[in-house]
């Protein structure tokens, strides 16, 4: 009797092996479910179009590209912190804002903001007037320009990247790549434009990215361009013939953007300090630097925007100060 007891066992232990392997098939197969199960319960964005309010929208919409925010506070998660706290702010028609503060401070969140990646909890945006909050989502995030600090590129032709929906001709998307410079390195290319991306030798780097984001805003004549910066990963030429075409292509447009080094936007019309999710200081580069319009060096010694510029170093801080004030003075007088 041992000997059958011992003979049936032998026989189970190929059972428990494909019973093991079924079970574990089975919870394999059912985390998918349970993934889709979940995708059901998330909270769904926002219409992409309102069609009864967007009817009274101009098709031209935005305009001016006047950009306005209202008390506006928004955190990530109900069980947040907000991060943006009661912000409000306005950036005329056609002005050339910069956007600087300590990492974490929040400027990125307002781009968020802007688009309506994250709703926010309390306030309004405005752009032209129109309460953001009031149109769809895409034909809101189709009529503003970005620049992401992290840009990506889609599988496919380099063309397709820079015109998707084929809006425009092979003359028009070559004279933007001459604009950003880029036109030498496509040319090189086996297929030219139409060279698929990531494939012989076809490839960019991530300043070259967002020169191709710069291209696809220049084609599309965008009335408002937001750009952010990459914090390292772009090289100072780069980071030049951003600022070179953003001055000569987007003259009468309005730009947003956020700045890591200050040395490239001591030109701009106004600077926007954001400090823990509120205004720190608002106006121009040269008045937030001094006491009084006149002084000859950064007099302005509590001032947020003058310490950021201090901790650039004696040489530097010099050099911004001197692109500030000259610009103030060619403006104002
Ligand atoms: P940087 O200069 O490093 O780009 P930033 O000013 O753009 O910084 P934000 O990215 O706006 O800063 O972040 C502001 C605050 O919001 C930070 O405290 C950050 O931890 C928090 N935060 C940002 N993104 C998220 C997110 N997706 N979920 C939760 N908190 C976030
Ligand atoms: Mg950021």
């Amino acid at each position: 009797a041992k000997g059958y007891a011992l003979f049936l066992i032998a026989g189970i232990s190929g059972y428990i092996q494909f019973i093991l392997r079924q079970v574990f098939l089975f919870a394999v197969l059912m985390s998918s479910t349970a993934r889709c199960l979940s995708y059901t319960k998330l909270e769904e964005e926002s219409p992409l179009r309102l069609i009864d309010s967007e009817r009274k929208l101009n098709p031209e919409w935005p305009m001016s590209g006047k950009i306005e925010f209202s008390k506006v506070s928004m955190r990530y998660r109900e069980d947040l912190d907000f991060v943006i706290k009661k912000i409000s702010f306005a950036i005329e028609s056609g002005e050339k804002v910069a956007c600087v503060g300590r990492t974490g401070s929040g400027k990125s969140s307002l781009i968020q903001i802007i688009f309506r990646m994250v709703e926010i909890g309390e306030g309004n945006v405005y752009l032209d007037g129109v309460d953001t909050k009031s149109i769809g989502l895409h034909t809101l995030r189709r009529n503003i320009g970005i620049i992401p600090q992290t840009p990506f590129i889609f599988s496919g032709s380099v063309r397709k990247n820079i015109d998707p929906f084929d809006n425009f001709s092979d003359e028009e998307v070559w004279s933007a790549l001459k604009e950003v410079e880029l036109d030498e390195s496509v040319k090189e290319f086996p297929q030219g434009l139409n060279s698929e991306i990531g494939v012989s030798n076809v490839s960019f780097s991530s300043g070259q990215k967002q020169l191709l984001c710069l291209c696809r805003a220049i084609l599309n004549k965008y009335k408002v361009l937001i750009l952010d910066e990459a914090t390292s990963n772009v090289d100072f030429e780069t980071d030049r013939m951003i600022q070179k075409v953003i001055r000569n292509k987007f003259v009468k447009s309005t730009v947003f953007c956020i700045a890591h080094r200050i040395t490239t936007i001591a030109d701009y019309e106004k600077v926007l300090v954001v400090a823990d999710g509120t205004v720190g200081e608002i106006g121009a580069p040269y008045e937030l630097l001094v006491k009084n319009i006149g002084d000859k060096k950064i007099t302005n010694e509590e001032g947020h925007f003058a310490n950021l510029v201090k901790n650039t170093g004696v040489k530097t801080a010099a050099h911004i100060f001197s692109i500030a004030k000259e610009y103030y003075m060619k403006r104002n007088i």
